[in-house]
């Protein structure tokens, strides 16, 4: 047996009078105490703002913010700091690419290829960015089963002028394990760069973007057991010295006159104005969490709950999981025959469960499954087998009380 649970605070609360059974990780994780206690810590002792001032707390603030970019230079094993960007999230990363990426450098008759299981927020900034441009989205399919359709997307890569790859690592909605490692391969080959979104895969499996070749990845702290409001953008060094800013403020600059700018260094180019210090200072206790657990333990742990979850799921009468991908992480969405995906995410919240019900920000791939939304439960490191037993009768007594 693991400590995992007894990390978790929020957990040892009760609402509406029930232990809180927590199955919404995919949209946010908990903190462990270890977060919490240095988002504290920074508050009532280390106020300052950073690469500013000279005085003492300023530059410890500065200090412990670098140290910050290390250990998410180490996460990832990124080459140099310079090529780790903060960002707010990973939605504020994307959009970044977006803008001063793809919005500079493709062009009319350009290609774009994303799939159709992305995150809104991988569909909507690359949209943008094509109305300002001219270039062209094309999407990827998915099979009846939850997994890219491969097929189509070498045809695509053979039969289109394609420049850009933007694709989900791990889906949001089907928990479905993309082949990123033969995307980015076969993309490089055609010459195209490729984006990442990462925001469910690193706080499942080792995350490694010199192995990857990836040009791009993009995450969230507050997915990954640390705070809202924190990010990081990687980009290869190469791409971007030769990107624009994009935002403009302060520390982003070198030297301002009111008639141009000289902008800074990397990363500091892409990080203009106040960022979210507090955040960014936790999100090292979130770094040093991740690094004190191993990554194989956590596979086998959440592989066991999701297996375990999807057989008791299979044999409760009308419910149909959508995503059956050979390649899984701890994501299951379902739907209940006759029941609403709301109706039924309010009755379990009443017994103290808490799952996701809507369409996940993934609207086009709710269309193409035929669903307008699902309920989504997703597990990581403190659900454990007692937590599933829960859901499994939450979800009896909700059809009893619905049919
Ligand atoms: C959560 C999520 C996002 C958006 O992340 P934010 O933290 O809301 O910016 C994008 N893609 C996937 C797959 C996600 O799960």
């Amino acid at each position: 047996m693991n400590n995992w649970r007894t990390l978790f605070p929020c957990l040892k609360q009760k609402v509406h009078d029930r232990d809180l059974v927590y199955l919404d990780s995919a949209a946010t994780t908990l903190k462990p105490q270890s977060v919490i206690d240095a988002v504290t810590k920074h508050y009532t002792f280390g106020t300052a703002n950073v690469h500013r001032g000279i005085h003492f707390l300023s530059s410890d603030a500065t200090r412990q913010f670098e140290e910050t970019r290390e250990s998410a230079r180490s996460f990832i094993n990124a080459k140099t700091h310079k090529e780790v960007i903060f960002t707010k999230g990973t939605t504020d990363g994307l959009n970044l690419i977006a803008n001063s990426y793809a919005a500079e450098f493709l062009k009319q008759g350009d290609v774009l290829l994303i799939s159709t299981m992305e995150h809104h927020s991988n569909i909507v900034p690359w949209q943008l960015a094509a109305q300002k441009a001219g270039f062209t989205i094309k999407e990827i399919p998915v099979l009846d089963d939850g997994s890219l359709d491969m097929n189509t997307f070498k045809k695509l890569l053979d039969s289109e002028n394609v420049k850009m790859i933007s694709i989900v690592h791990v889906s949001n909605t089907l928990g479905t394990i993309n082949p990123i490692e033969e995307i980015i391969k076969l993309g490089h080959q055609k010459g195209a760069v490729v984006c990442i979104d990462a925001a469910q895969s690193v706080a499942h499996a080792k995350v490694d973007v010199q192995k990857l070749d990836c040009d791009f990845l993009c995450f969230s702290l507050h997915k990954l057991f640390g705070p809202t409001g924190v990010g990081i953008m990687f980009g290869k060094q190469e791409l971007l010295e030769k990107m624009p800013p994009y935002q403009g403020g302060g520390a982003m600059i070198k030297e301002v006159t009111i008639e141009k700018t000289t902008y800074n260094e990397l990363p500091e180019k892409f990080e203009a104005g106040t960022p979210n210090i507090a955040g960014v200072i936790a999100s090292k206790a979130a770094f040093d969490f991740m690094g004190s657990l191993n990554f194989q333990a956590i596979h086998d742990y959440e592989e066991n709950l999701l297996n375990l979850a999807t057989e008791k799921f299979s044999q409760i009468e009308g419910l149909r999981i959508i995503g059956t991908a050979k390649k899984k992480c701890s994501v299951i969405s379902f739907e209940l025959k006759d029941v609403h995906p709301h109706d039924l995410g309010m009755l379990l919240d009443q017994q103290g469960i808490a799952i996701r019900t809507g369409h996940h920000c993934t609207q086009p791939l709710m269309k193409r499954f035929g669903v307008t939304a699902t309920a989504r439960a997703s597990f990581t490191i403190y659900n454990n087998e007692s937590d599933i037993d829960s859901l499994v009768n939450g979800i009896n007594k909700a059809k009893e009380l619905l049919s």
